[in-house]
């Protein structure tokens, strides 16, 4: 099963999966996997992300770090609309797609090295890092801003990582984070190539539970990019391999606040606002490092974007808890982005469309009854 780590602009091939950007350029990598999609090569008595092990190459078997990720509920919500229930992985993200394959390909070679891996972000990415960097033995530290706090930080600390506080804006946080110390291994979620990947799972599994066949659309709620990406190469991975006739049309869904992808879809200028105050506080990517790649994949695949508004995602939350799906206000922008498709007919009756629900609502401290 072959596969290379490519840079996303200038084409150099890294032979090692400790790079999370281009030794040559600097720009990011990217997984570019050179073998067909099997349904007979599925481990079918595996209900986990791990029935697709055998896609995932660069992960021995015998080093795979579990906590129970994938498989998650795809729950029909009304005639044509399917909710993949991602906030029931381990530690209530999406994330966990990239972790798990992550941190299981990379734990082994660290540990060798008496290392530890480093990553920033004070909300589910570092949580779900720390997790799997647990339960693999293995030591973490997460670069976090200084006036972080809420569930999401409390269960970094729960799973013992150690916490760094930094003051001053979100790219200074990334920056010592990435800055280079003896032992450290940066596995930032956004930029590790093998994060991203990770999440190609999501697309098998969405197909799977469709019977083998993709739905008509998928809605996502987009901010740095990963769950887009992943997505994306996934399902084109299905159709390459003749599993599915084409691509499902995939919407990415942003806020008002923080659309840099939605603005670029739509030929518009973006000017973001000097501070976010969006009860979807967990989509902040105003200046994505993966903008450019994600433009590109999402054009490629005639995908969509849609932008909706801070009353529309109260709304949209409402719903959804109001008929037992209680996701974190940043999930609820996918479901608001359907129901703004669905009311301007972008989504005909009888077309199917699979939103995901990306994160549990309990690990939200911005909303109040
Ligand atoms: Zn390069």
């Amino acid at each position: 099963m072959k596969y290379d780590v490519e840079c996303s602009s200038c084409g150099h091939r890294s032979s090692n999966l400790l790079d999370f950007r281009c030794p040559s350029c600097g720009m990011p990598l990217d997984m570019k996997i050179h073998f067909d999609f099997e349904t007979k090569r599925i481990s079918k008595k595996d209900f986990s992300v791990w029935r697709y092990s055998r896609f995932f190459p660069y992960v021995k078997a015998s080093e795979i770090v579990r906590l129970g990720e994938g498989w998650t509920p795809l729950v029909r919500f009304s005639e044509d609309v399917y909710f993949k229930l991602e906030s029931l992985n381990p530690t209530g993200s999406f994330k966990d797609r990239g972790s798990a394959p992550l941190v299981s390909a990379l734990h082994k070679m660290i540990k060798k090295r008496r290392g530890y891996i480093s990553e920033d972000s004070s909300g589910n990415a570092g949580a779900s890092i720390a997790a799997y960097a647990a339960r693999a033995g293995l030591r973490a530290k997460i670069y976090v801003p200084e006036t972080v706090s809420g569930p999401k930080f409390s269960q970094i600390q729960f799973y013992g990582a150690d916490v760094v506080k930094v003051s001053g804006s979100r790219s200074k946080v990334a920056e010592e984070a990435q800055k280079h110390e003896p032992g450290k291994y940066y596995v930032g979620h956004i930029l590790h190539p093998l994060f991203r990947d990770g999440i190609r799972s999501l697309a098998y599994e969405i197909t799977e539970q469709f019977g083998w066949k993709a739905p008509d659309y998928v809605y996502l709620p987009v901010s740095a990019g990963t769950l887009l990406l992943g997505v994306v190469s996934g399902f084109q991975h299905l159709v390459c391999s003749n599993v599915i006739e084409s691509m499902p049309r995939i919407v990415a869904c942003q806020t008002n606040q923080v659309s840099p992808l939605y603005h670029r879809m739509k030929n518009l200028s973006y000017k973001p606002p000097t501070t976010l105050a969006s009860v979807a506080d967990a989509l902040v990517s105003v200046d994505p490092p993966l903008l450019e790649l994600m433009v590109k994949n999402l054009k490629e695949v005639e995908g969509d974007a849609v932008m909706v508004e801070e009353e529309e995602i109260h709304e949209a939350f409402r719903e959804l808890a109001g008929r037992g799906f209680y996701v974190e206000p940043s999930s609820a922008v996918a479901y608001a982005g359907y129901r703004k498709h669905a009311k301007n007919k972008e989504v005909s009756i009888g077309e199917n469309a699979a939103i995901v629900l990306t994160g549990a609502g309990l690990k939200t401290a911005t909303i109040r009854p």
